[in-house]
């Protein structure tokens, strides 16, 4: 057997790669599942050259650590042009006059600091908070969470929900100057998934993709994990273990955690949701018609109001309506045949922009099965020991930190300063 790595990450999203790149000086293998790089960060880049992204893909101004890592890797931000409230208040007059007093009465929640975990923010559901108000502010509620959040007001803190409410998003606190880019809102140019092929290649790991952890141990000052790749089963050494794996997936593979440590990825929670990125090509050209399937009468089959765009005027130009299925109506085709849910997707899209039918030239398809983790009651309270490390296997993902790329960089970072932290203290030269 080969030696060992100094680092074996596993999982090549945004928190794995920032930890190996940040850790580019030792010898570092990256692992993942998945046949790209990226995780939800996936994007696919046309001859044209625009871009479909399947995930992420707005980084607001105050996500510093994605800016700060963009820039180290020369990468092009662009204005995301584009910033629209599809809360469906607007001309709502009855909905405007019920949501006020919710609305001032969160305003006051959010100008009172307290702990994180403090049970009136933390050990509250939405749902309870909203106890009283009509079913109109209930309905506007959990559209909302389920937009941004991909979860019920019933499965959301009233701390997630100040979390990401607003225009700052690192803070559920208004009180708390929050530090911001004077680059406003931006996209990545090219899709996404740019951002963390640079951070593999800058990083100099071995990346292994199309490989399936499925058990790690450490015994004797050595991590053992058990992999399914291409070519069978095998077994990798490392002297540190970084999981940026989804929560659940960490506790079902790594054995002899503690058992305050199995709690709290067990409550882990992740929404689902089912990408369809929509193409269409610019002014003038048009192409043949999807060949279309049966698909539900009555899902929906975007629920985000097709405001996530290509920066730019996509009507003249061509680019993308970045299309999503969000949790709940997620779950209803989620078993469905992909060439369903791209013919909803296609119909629903030609019954909002019929004038662009024609000129659809492409349907992404991902089913994202761990595609937000919750911010659900309690979650404060799980946040030490989430991010704990035991023994030399360290942990990190956006499931640790904030739900965004920015949370997953930062995640990222810190498990590779703890590795680095323990190298200085075991005396180790590496
Ligand atoms: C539709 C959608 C829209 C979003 N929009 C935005 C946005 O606009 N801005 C923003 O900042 N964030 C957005 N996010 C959130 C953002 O994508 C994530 O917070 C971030 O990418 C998470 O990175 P991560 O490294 O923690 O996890 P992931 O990217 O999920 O990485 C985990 C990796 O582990 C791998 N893996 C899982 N199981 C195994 C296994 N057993 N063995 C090996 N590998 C395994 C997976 O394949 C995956 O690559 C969005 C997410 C979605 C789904």
């Amino acid at each position: 057997m080969s030696s060992p790595y100094d680092v074996a990450v596993l999982g090549a999203g945004v928190a794995g790669l920032t930890a190996a790149y940040r850790l580019r000086d030792l010898d570092v293998i990256v692992i993942d599942a998945d046949s790209h790089v990226g995780g939800r960060t996936l994007s696919q880049q046309f001859d044209d050259g625009s871009w479909a992204n399947f995930a992420a893909q707005y980084v607001s101004n105050d996500k510093l650590k994605v800016f700060e890592l963009a820039d180290e890797l020369d990468l092009d931000l662009i204005p995301s042009g584009f910033h629209s409230d599809s809360s469906r208040v607007a001309g709502n007059d009855d909905l405007k006059r019920a949501l006020a007093p919710w609305l001032e009465k969160l305003n006051d929640e959010m100008a009172r600091p307290r702990p994180a975990d403090a049970a009136e923010l933390d050990g509250l559901t939405v749902a309870e908070w909203l106890e009283g108000a009509p079913d109109s502010v209930h309905d506007y509620f959990e559209l909302w969470c389920g937009q941004l959040l991909f979860a019920s007001n019933m499965e959301t803190s009233l701390h997630g929900l100040m979390l990401v409410w607003g225009d700052q998003r690192v803070t559920p606190f208004t009180t708390e100057q929050v530090p911001r880019s004077n680059r406003g809102e931006v996209v990545f140019k090219g899709g996404t998934n740019t951002f963390t092929r640079a951070l593999a290649k800058a990083s100099g790991a071995t990346i292994e993709t199309e490989t399936l952890v499925i058990a790690v141990e450490e015994s004797e000052g050595l991590c053992r994990v058990v992999v399914e790749g291409p070519s069978g089963d095998r077994t990798i050494e490392a002297r540190h273990v970084i999981s940026a794996l989804p929560g659940t997936v960490a506790r079902d593979v790594i054995r002899h955690l503690p058992p305050a440590k199995v709690k709290a990825l067990s409550r882990v929670r992740y929404g689902c949701n089912i990408a369809t990125p929509i193409s269409v090509l610019p002014e003038g050209q048009t192409v043949e018609p999807l060949p279309l399937v049966p698909s539900r009468h009555s899902a929906i089959y975007c629920s985000n109001d097709y405001v996530l765009r290509t920066p730019g005027d996509i009507a003249r130009d061509g680019g993308c309506f970045h299309a999503y299925i969000h949790d709940s109506h997620a779950r209803v085709v989620w078993d469905d045949d992909p060439a369903s849910i791209r013919s909803g997707a296609w119909r629903s899209f030609a019954a909002a922009f019929p004038e662009l039918a024609d000129r659809v030239h492409h349907i992404g398809f991902k089913r994202w099965r761990h595609a937000l983790p919750h911010r659900h009651a309690g979650r404060m309270a799980d946040e030490e020991v989430l991010k704990a490390s035991c023994g030399a296997i360290h942990f990190c993902g956006d499931y640790t930190w904030t739900s965004n790329m920015d949370g997953a960089a930062r995640s990222g970072e810190a498990a590779a300063q703890r590795v680095r932290d323990t190298l200085s203290t075991s005396g180790n030269p590496t």
